[in-house]
């Protein structure tokens, strides 16, 4: 008997993020099964603590962002969808994306091999980061990259000296931080002034590395970009972003008779972590908001449109992936309002450090059979010596487990 597993959503047409499990997870005769393949085989084959992607549903997250995009800015200058890899890159991933016609960000100089590996042209990707190494940036202008995203004016210096040893011009976009303070938690908000995070508007510095590298004679700007933050629910944190890197443009282009051809508004897309979370926008919805911005920057400036990238990671990745670990030692504590059971597994902070680093939250669910019992209050936690080494910090199990 094939039962969907609870609260199991795929994404519609329209991009809409409200999926928790893969699309294609199902409970076969009562077991997990992803892709058609049983939990008990995947792990029988490949041991556990095993990730598990289930292509099918990253390629449709993938195709709808590309979709919405290529609609959305289709009567403008168009659009790219750069799959953000530190999400989740294998070499099978940047493939699959790059058969979609997605571009992928990289942010080390494993990311970038692992991309060129794929197939990926270096024209369909980018390298971001606070710290490259001379290294890094050798290897992206040796592989083309479509750009370099410089976060300093420090940075600005070297990827300028390394392009003229090379004797190359190298295409970069200027990150810079809006001010804007949205998103989950503070380490995962990334545009206000006190973070490590870009060139800010407010101070001018901004401004002043587009001066620098307008004028520096082996760098092509070819972008302004903004990355606002991770797991934003509300459109106007986007279109906020979005009025304050447009003004920047169109600044740029008042003062330096310039109108920078790329605005790249980062990542940051909500997704459904558990039941409990929000519904997050669809792609359509985040697509059309930004839209909504850019034309009215067109139309008040009168500056051409400029082409628009977005760097989705999670909304791609995250509900395609699940983890598979093998429950060990289970054991209940009491508590003033009644007990909590722990339940150990083998794994945990050393394949998702989330949970500990920032408070992320998952779901849970028994995947070897299907779980009939009744659920008791849970706490699923990883094997190694720190008692902030927690899975899923809440969840309701199944009693036999
Ligand atoms: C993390 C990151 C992203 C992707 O963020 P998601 O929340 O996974 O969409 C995109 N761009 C940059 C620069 C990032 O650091």
């Amino acid at each position: 008997m094939t039962l969907p597993l609870e609260h199991l959503a795929a994404p519609a047409p329209d991009g809409s993020f409200s999926g928790i499990w893969p699309i294609t997870a199902r409970r076969v005769d009562g077991e997990l099964t992803i892709g058609g393949v049983t939990a008990s085989d995947l792990v029988a084959q490949f041991g556990s603590p095993l990730y598990v992607i289930d292509e099918a549903d990253m390629r449709a997250r993938a195709g709808a962002w590309k979709a919405a995009i290529d609609e959305s800015f289709g009567e403008l200058a168009g659009g790219e969808v750069y799959y953000a890899g530190k999400a989740f890159l294998s070499v099978a991933v940047a493939r699959w994306m790059g058969e979609l016609g997605l571009c992928i960000d990289t942010c080390s100089e494993g990311e970038l091999r692992t991309a060129l590996a794929a197939g990926v042209p270096g024209a369909k990707i980018g390298l971001h980061g606070n710290n490259k190494s001379r290294a890094e940036i050798e290897l992206a202008l040796e592989a083309g990259v479509g750009h370099v995203v410089v976060d300093s004016l420090a940075e600005l210096a070297l990827v300028e000296a390394v392009a003229g040893e090379r004797n190359q011009t190298a295409p970069i976009v200027l990150r810079v931080t809006t001010g804007i303070h949205a998103g989950g938690h503070e380490y995962i908000s990334t545009a206000h002034e006190d973070q490590k995070f870009g060139l800010s508007i407010s101070t001018g510095g901004a401004l002043r590395a587009a001066e620098e590298a307008l004028a520096a004679p082996h760098l092509e700007l070819v972008g302004l970009h903004s990355h606002i933050g991770s797991q934003i629910l509300t459109l106007d944190a986007f279109t906020e972003a979005a009025k304050a890197i447009l003004d920047l443009r169109a600044q740029i282009a008042a003062t330096y008779d310039v109108a920078v051809p790329e605005i790249d508004f980062g990542g940051g897309y909500a997704i459904r972590y558990t039941v409990l979370d929000d519904v997050p926008p669809s792609a359509v919805t985040y697509a059309a908001a930004l839209a909504g911005a850019v034309t009215t920057h067109v139309t008040e400036t009168g500056l051409a449109a400029p082409k628009v990238s977005i760097e989705p990671g999670r909304s791609i990745a995250g509900p395609a992936g699940i983890t598979i670990y093998t429950v060990g030692t289970i054991k209940s504590v009491e508590l003033d309002d009644g007990s909590r059971r722990y339940v150990s597994v083998d794994g945990g902070m050393s394949d998702n450090v989330r949970p500990a680093l920032y408070g992320a939250d998952y779901t849970a669910t028994l995947a070897s059979r299907e779980p009939l019992d009744e659920n008791v209050r849970s706490r699923v936690v990883g094997k190694h010596c720190e008692s902030g080494d927690i899975v899923v910090k809440d969840v309701a199990l199944t009693a036999s487990l």
